[in-house]
């Protein structure tokens, strides 16, 4: 496979980081069985094992200060290690009395400064709660935020040989990607990860002098529904803590730990289509190459289309930054899929002229999360990124295509830039809009306008070009993806400040109309049901719903 930096770069390292005991119980371990219920008060307990309460001249400060990029480091005051949901209570209780804005983070791979804004003056990490088990009371599986998306799966499959149709890069953690909707390779099979959720306890900020827990599911008379609602799409750090996660997919019955998620595969087969970028790559090729992949995705993109079990990933580098690629993931068992992946590949190379070098594997599925994922946070010394990015209901039209040719061959002094074209659609579309916060639910791509590099004094070049791009590539509509005929706005889950700045936006539409459609007022009635004294927020955060 070739190796690229970034986000979403082939991994290098084949790591699975984290996956020790997975099933043990215990309070300190924070599995089920002791789910807080609405209006617990925070106990006066002894803090969880692993928790700790960091402060500056601390040795450990420093090297907690950043996630994943380290474009943005955070000046907090404190940062409170949590193990327990009552260790979040305190916590949470302490920033409402003193008044200090706090950030949780979990994984620490937002994109954005969410967390490591200099506003943040608590910046509370989750990574300890990191449990996954089976809570035969709820009939679900629990899942803390801290735990790793690596660790989700190999506990689900370890376990119960179950899934998750959750991202792809195994170090991203629960906590942020589920609240944002997360989706990956069998997405299109089985929909989003918030598809499958039926429950969350979140620690909440409602009373102006002390925190609590509330748990709230999907379940019709649930009088919290609002707020599971919210955790389906709306992103983190919006509307309190999510302590757990419960998933159970919608259809499941009974109390077989097994039959309650998608079953896992077995062995995933990974195939990978290489053309190189060289003069035969002129740009009626170019054009032709990106225009195919989306029109496949147009005619295959149907819930319940034999196509869904193909998950295909087009990665086009900068000319001279390495070859165009496409990676396609399925479960090995998919009937058919050596024949439907020759006719994907053969489509998308169609009239281009230049042949493809193509290659597969068949690994099983435990070996396979490694991909495509990047490293822990942190690694590569100082990785720093920008990702723009935006949903496709259908090919890209000529104008942006050209565009694309043009931004993707001009001199820049950026490195590894490029787009990234993912794979959607299928039984994420079978879901209503207002079914869940995630929208979206009639595209069939998401692309990735992204530059990875790690000396900050390229910080300029990296963002300029970015951007750039961008906003040629959304010209006709202000700069940005409006929803029309080919974009639909853009995923939470990528966050891009840039979107709110009126610099980069002058398409007159809000920031949150992109990125949550007709739902942002849903949501702001939420957020003022639950956080009313806004403790929670960043750039892009919900705003409360102003009184009428
Ligand atoms: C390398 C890489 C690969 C990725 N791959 C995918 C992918 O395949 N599919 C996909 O859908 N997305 C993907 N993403 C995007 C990812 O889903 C988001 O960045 C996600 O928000 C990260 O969650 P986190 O907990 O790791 O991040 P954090 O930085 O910890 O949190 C992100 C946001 O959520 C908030 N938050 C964190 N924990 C909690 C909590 N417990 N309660 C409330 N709010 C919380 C934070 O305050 C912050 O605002 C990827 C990102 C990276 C960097």
């Amino acid at each position: 496979m070739t190796d690229r930096p970034g986000p979403y770069g082939p991994n290098r390292r084949g790591l699975l980081a984290s996956a020790g005991a997975l099933l043990a119980g215990g309070a300190a371990s924070g599995l089920p069985g002791a789910a807080g219920s609405a209006g617990g008060a925070a106990p006066a307990q002894a803090p969880g094992r692993g928790a700790a309460v960091i402060r500056r001249g601390d040795p450990r400060y420093a090297s907690l200060l950043r996630g994943d990029n380290f474009r943005f480091a955070g000046d907090p005051d404190e940062i409170r290690v949590a193990a327990t949901t009552e260790d979040v209570v305190r916590a949470v209780t302490e920033a409402l009395r003193s008044g200090r804005r706090i950030a949780p983070r979990s994984g620490g791979h937002c994109f954005e400064d969410f967390t490591a804004d200099p506003g943040v003056r608590l910046l509370l990490d989750l990574s300890p709660m990191d449990a996954v088990g089976y809570d035969p009371e709820r009939r679900a599986f629990a899942v803390r935020p801290g735990a790793t998306l690596g660790r989700v799966y190999r506990a689900l499959f370890t376990g119960w040989g179950v899934t998750v149709p959750a991202g792809a890069c195994p170090e991203v953690g629960a906590g942020g990607h589920f609240a944002g909707g997360g989706y990956g390779p069998l997405s299109r099979r089985y929909g989003s990860v918030v598809d499958h959720l039926h429950g969350v306890e979140v620690v909440v900020a409602d009373r102006a002098d002390r925190a609590r827990t509330v748990v709230a599911t999907r379940e019709p008379d649930d009088p919290h529904r609002d707020l599971w609602w919210a955790h389906t799409g709306g992103g983190g750090g919006n509307f309190g803590v999510v302590t757990r996660y419960w998933l159970r997919s919608p259809d499941a019955t009974g109390d077989d730990p097994s039959r309650l998620l998608p079953p896992s595969p077995r062995e995933l087969k990974g195939y990978q289509a290489v053309w190189a970028w060289d003069e035969r790559m002129t740009e009626q090729a170019f054009t032709t190459l990106l225009r195919n992949f989306g029109t496949w995705h147009e005619r295959h993109s149907e819930p319940g289309s034999p196509y869904a079990g193909l998950y295909a990933i087009l990665s086009v580098a900068r000319r001279g930054g390495g070859p165009i690629t496409m990676f396609v993931q399925a479960d090995a068992a998919v009937p058919d899929l050596d024949r439907m992946v020759a006719e994907l590949v053969s489509a998308v190379g169609a009239g281009t002229g230049v042949e493809p070098a193509v290659d597969h594997r068949t690994v099983p599925w435990l070996h396979a999360l490694t991909w495509p994922g990047a490293g822990a946070a942190g690694d590569m010394f100082s990785r720093r990124y920008k990702l723009k990015a935006a949903y496709l209901r259908r090919s890209y039209t000529d104008a942006q295509l050209t565009t694309a040719y043009s931004w993707l061959t001009d001199g820049a002094a950026v490195s590894h830039g490029g787009l990234l074209f993912v794979g959607y659609g299928g039984q994420v579309n079978a879901v209503a809009p207002g079914a869940t916060a995630t929208a979206q639910r009639d595209a069939v791509m998401k692309v990735v306008y992204q530059t990875v590099w790690t000396d900050e004094r390229e910080d300029a070049a990296n963002l300029a070009w970015v951007r750039g791009f961008y906003r040629a590539m959304y010209a006709d509509t202000g700069g940005v993806p409006v929803p029309g005929e080919v974009s639909d706005g853009s995923y939470i889950n990528y966050p891009d400040a840039d979107l709110a700045d009126p610099a980069w936006n002058r398409s007159g539409v809000p920031w949150h109309t992109l990125y949550y459609k007709d739902g942002y007022p849903r949501l702001q009635a939420v957020k003022a049901r639950w956080d009313p004294y806004g403790l929670f927020r960043h750039t892009l955060s919900v705003e409360p719903r102003p009184a009428p």
